[in-house]
């Protein structure tokens, strides 16, 4: 058994991010546990062809660590990934993570008012936990009738199989989210055949990805208020996008609307794979996605866009719900992840024994601020339930979680305070505002099923407001509104 001051769990950009502000604060014993063998999280995980931010690096960066030398605005994953590296050693956190230790229990204990995880059969125990495992960290794999006995290859897109060649391949890609629109494009060129069974089209607008150029990267290095200027417009741009998604927005909308029919028509000169591809849920009810080179892929001839869900898979094929059984060699699964009822709850058992995921299957997934939880005494969530955005960059979230975390941790320091547990009154009265704000936002009312909800229908990831209201409401800990106890 090994004692800390703090226990982080997750080596993303969540849990580095708070790595780093805990060694500002001068607390240096603490451990970042990740089940993983490096860090990175999201970064790390998906390295499917393609794989890129859809939120300029110039904001999908920390703040407190611009980067001046991102060669594109879009950059792809292994660039992310070097710079999240680049961040360990400006912060000098490299060795407290340790890899390959899969937090499989965070138990609390009244008595001794610590929690025990147990990790790659060790016990680590701090007063406080910070649980930073991601709202996209677990793949969502549907139980298709006959996926086990399909005698090809299968993988998901967030555990991509680089050493299969898809060279002369059919393959089957399952779904067109986020992941799916950025390796369709890279693979569709080598394989022979590509069958894409979409549930939906989603909708897509311009990307207009482009070079940094050295002068440009040079203005960033000499004079970073002009990079700063950059992430502010940036900023404001998505943050405008929220009126589409909550309802007051119909102009805004209008716009958004016309940008991606144009786009489809520009790229898709066939009516019948244009009609195809036009969405049919309302606009923002799924992730809005970025994209200049999907449309022209899947109008090449090696490609057939199937407008119908996969209903089962024999041993050699695929079958969709149009009746139609294919051929196939592989199939990618670009199915997403487990978002709405997340897995990570199985993990985490508060006062009293209270298991997170039986409380929320019994209450709804909910937190306060998208951190605490009734019932989990120091226990910090990071993106935890409704802080999850479809608009904006996460990074400025989790950096609001850091900053709330950091100011809870320094009340906790105080003399005389050892537990800080939010009351149940207040969690609930969050939670009913915030819900009341999304009954009515397109998420909800949009016409379509996405990640964003629970198998009830509640959306229970996405934060429904300007991300600079979130900023306020984490920007320091309220000690009135947790039971404190020495
Ligand atoms: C393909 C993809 C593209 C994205 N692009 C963008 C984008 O452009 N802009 C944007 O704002 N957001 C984007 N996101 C969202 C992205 O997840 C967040 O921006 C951010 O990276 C989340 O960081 P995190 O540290 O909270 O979680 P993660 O990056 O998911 O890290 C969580 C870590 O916890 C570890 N972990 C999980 N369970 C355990 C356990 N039981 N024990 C120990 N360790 C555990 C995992 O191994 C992982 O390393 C994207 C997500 C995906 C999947």
């Amino acid at each position: 058994m090994t004692s800390h001051d703090v226990v982080v769990v997750g080596a993303g950009f969540s849990g580095l991010g708070m790595a780093a502000r805990l060694r500002q604060m001068g607390i240096d014993d603490f451990v970042v546990l990740d089940r993983g063998n490096d860090l990175g999280g999201t970064w790390r995980d998906n390295s499917y062809p393609g794989a890129a931010c859809d939120v300029p690096s110039n904001l999908y960066s920390f703040s407190f660590a611009l980067n001046p030398n991102w060669t594109r605005s879009f950059p792809s994953q292994t660039e992310i990934w070097d710079y999240m590296r680049d961040c360990v050693d400006r912060f000098d956190v490299g060795g407290h993570l340790r890899f390959n230790h899969a937090v499989d229990e965070a138990r609390w204990d009244d008595d001794t008012q610590r929690w025990a995880l147990r990790a790659a059969g060790n016990v680590y125990e701090a007063p406080v936990v910070v649980w930073a495992t991601g709202s996209l960290s677990e793949p969502s794999i549907p139980a298709f009738p006959g996926l086990a006995d399909f005698r090809g290859k299968v993988f998901h897109s967030a555990r991509w199989e680089h050493g299969y060649d898809l060279t002369g391949k059919r393959v089957c890609v399952v779904g067109t989210g986020a992941s799916a629109i950025q390796f369709v494009p890279q693979i569709q060129p080598v394989v022979e055949h590509l069958y894409l069974h979409q549930r939906t089209p989603p909708w897509i607008v311009p990307r207009r990805d482009r070079k940094v150029s050295s002068l440009r990267r040079l203005l960033y290095r000499r004079l970073p208020v002009t990079q700063r200027l950059g992430r502010l417009r940036i900023y404001l741009t998505f943050e405008f996008l929220l009126s589409v998604f909550i309802g007051k927005g119909e102009r805004r909308k209008g716009v958004v609307i016309k940008r991606a029919l144009d786009h489809l028509k520009a790229q898709v000169p066939d009516e019948s794979l244009r009609k195809k591809l036009t969405p049919r849920y309302e606009v923002g009810c799924k992730r809005l996605l970025l994209s200049d080179d999907y449309y022209p892929s899947l109008a090449q001839p090696n490609v057939e866009v199937v407008d119908a869900p996969v209903a089962s898979f024999t041993a050699h094929e695929v079958v969709g719900q149009d009746g139609i059984a294919r051929p196939v060699d592989v199939v990618i699964l670009g199915t997403g992840f487990e978002a709405a009822e997340p897995p990570y709850a199985e993990h985490i058992v508060g006062r009293d024994g209270i298991r997170l995921s039986e409380w929320w299957k019994a209450n709804g997934v909910e937190a306060y601020a998208g951190s605490s939880v009734a019932g989990f005494p120091n226990l910090f969530l990071m993106i935890g339930p409704n802080a999850t955005l479809a608009h904006n960059s996460m990074i400025y979230m989790i950096e609001s979680h850091i900053n709330y975390i950091a100011s809870a941790l320094a009340f906790l320091r105080r003399p005389g305070v050892s537990t800080v547990e939010v009351k149940p009154v207040v969690q609930e009265r969050f939670n009913e505002s915030l819900q009341a704000k999304l009954e009515h936002s397109v998420w909800v009312e949009g016409g379509c099923g996405s990640w964003y909800l629970d198998h009830r229908g509640r959306n229970t990831t996405l934060w429904p407001d300007h991300t600079w209201k979130f900023r306020r409401l984490t920007r320091r800990f309220r000690p009135a509104q947790y039971t404190v106890r020495a």
